[in-house]
């Protein structure tokens, strides 16, 4: 018996370091994630981390006394389904492209909140499961962060266009209010146990509708938001799951998710200029009339006199922009910047927060390509020198440089921070077309007096430029 207690008590002690072991991997890892450079350790580190909580569970959890380790059946499926998992994730991150990153993101997001509210629901109806009220939490959290994430995932691909209307908050305050009352409900009744299981099932059914309703009328814009909201909520769901089994891997894994994804929310509200309340609320961005003024006429610039005028420049900005992801433009484009280096121009690069398709795009991007970290600045810090910049390279970027945030209150971007390209002595604008960016609005800064437009795909336009610059 002694034998026993002593392999049990060494088997917790060897579990308990391995969390806490995993939790200063997740948090080197967050450390390092935090900086372009580093990031690729960091992701190891962090899923060094989870590679050791999740052995150590296997092997050494174990439920009651006497010792209950996983049966081994259950240890043969979830050895299996880990198999499965892992090789289907690898082949999807192998194959996903640079453009398609925020849609998986969204796709993890979603299998996260379903993986927390299934524990839930489960776990619900466990006569031994002491915590009810973080154990709905979980569910409606998890919920709403799978079915949000679900359509945040049609936006970002295209499929499901935004549908907004003023009676839209009111919906979702209905439903808001419906979790919350579920919850409650589920809380201090005395109903039986059928009938609570009942509720429950109702209770994940509204939950997964706020959901829908939460992201669907969310506009173009504004998405950074709420993508980084469905982040955290994922987070907070896995924390509860966590709380659930008393697992601190679990719990600290989901609360360093939610921390960081609610910081990253707070950082984008104040990058776009909107409150947390109007994201829960879903009472922004999608709607806006659409502006009457007159668009004025288009100038557009040859390839060698693009060249001749940024050669010939001693400032030059380049605005990055979801185009130029999607040319896959970065590497011409550091080649371009060097190349105009070399001729003693200085050049830098302004990064908007909400650029691109995910936060922080643009700075992997660029990142990819190598251009030097200290090249590249930030909105606020570029913005006052932009009177002083001979020429502003705007390349497949178009909402982040939209003068109508400014200046038409009637727009649906109005009162975002834009890099003020508008304000640099010459403009060059580059994209294949006079196609709008994700918020489908006028940019009414290809029309400026100052801006020629240099139409093409970005890679072609710049290995042209490259061309045009070296033989001048
Ligand atoms: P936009 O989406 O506003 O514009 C991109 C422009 O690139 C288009 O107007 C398009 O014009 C052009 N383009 C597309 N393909 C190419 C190509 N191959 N070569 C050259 N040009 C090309 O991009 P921004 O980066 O300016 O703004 C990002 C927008 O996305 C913002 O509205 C933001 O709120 C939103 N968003 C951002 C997220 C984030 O986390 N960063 C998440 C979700 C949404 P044309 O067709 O004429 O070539």
């Amino acid at each position: 018996m002694n034998t026993l207690t002593d392999t049990i008590s060494n088997g917790d002690k060897i579990l308990e370091f391995s969390y806490l072991l995993a939790a200063i991997f997740f948090v080197i890892g967050l450390k390092l994630l935090s900086h372009p450079e580093s990031a690729r350790k960091g992701n190891l580190w962090a899923a060094a981390g989870m590679l050791l909580a999740m052995i150590t569970t296997m092997f050494l959890h174990r439920e009651g006394t006497p010792l209950v380790r996983i049966p081994s059946g259950n240890l043969a499926i979830i050895l299996v389904a880990i198999v499965v998992g892992s090789v289907v994730g690898a082949v999807i991150a192998r194959r996903v492209k640079m453009t398609a990153m925020p849609q998986l993101v969204s796709l993890f997001n979603a299998s996260g909140g379903a993986a927390s509210a299934l524990v839930a629901l489960i776990e619900f109806s466990n006569p031994d499961n002491q915590s009810a009220l973080v154990t709905l939490l979980g569910l409606v959290i998890g919920a709403i962060a799978f079915s949000g994430s679900m359509i945040a995932f049609g936006k970002l691909n295209g499929n499901i266009k935004d549908i907004f209307a003023g009676w839209m908050s009111y919906v979702n305050l209905l439903f808001m209010a419906a979790v919350v009352a579920g919850v409650v409900f589920l809380m201090v009744t005395n109903a039986p146990v059928e009938t609570q299981q009942v509720m429950v099932y109702a209770l994940l059914g509204i939950a997964l509708i706020y959901g829908v309703t939460f992201v669907m009328p969310i506009g173009g814009a504004d998405m950074p938001v709420v993508i980084s909201l469905l982040n955290s909520l994922t987070g907070i769901a896995a924390a509860m799951a966590g709380f659930i089994y008393q697992n601190q891997a679990m719990i600290l894994g989901g609360i360093f998710v939610g921390a960081a994804g609610m910081i990253l929310t707070l950082l984008m509200c104040k990058a776009m200029n909107r409150s947390l309340l109007n994201v829960i609320i879903g009472a922004f961005g999608g709607g806006g009339a659409a502006s009457d003024r007159e668009a004025g006429t288009v100038k557009e610039v040859s390839v060698t006199d693009a060249a001749v005028l940024l050669s010939y420049s001693s400032k030059v900005v380049i605005v990055p922009g979801y185009g130029l992801a999607v040319a896959q433009a970065q590497h011409v484009c550091n080649e371009m910047g060097k190349l105009l280096e070399a001729n003693g121009v200085e050049v830098k690069y302004a990064i908007h927060p909400v650029a691109g398709r995910m936060p922080g795009h643009m700075n992997v991007l660029l990142a990819e390509a190598d251009v030097p970290y200290d090249k590249l600045v930030e909105m606020d810090e570029i913005n006052p020198d932009m009177p002083n910049t001979d020429v502003v390279v705007v390349i497949g970027a178009n909402d982040v440089v939209n003068p109508a945030s400014l200046d038409d209150p009637s727009s649906p971007i109005y009162g975002m921070p834009i890099i003020k390209a508008h304000e640099a002595k010459n403009i060059i604008v580059m994209k294949r077309g006079m196609g709008k960016g994700y918020a489908a609005i006028e940019n009414f800064l290809f029309y400026n007096e100052k801006t020629r437009m240099l139409f093409g795909n970005a890679k072609d336009s710049l290995q042209k430029l490259v061309a045009e610059i070296k033989s001048l």
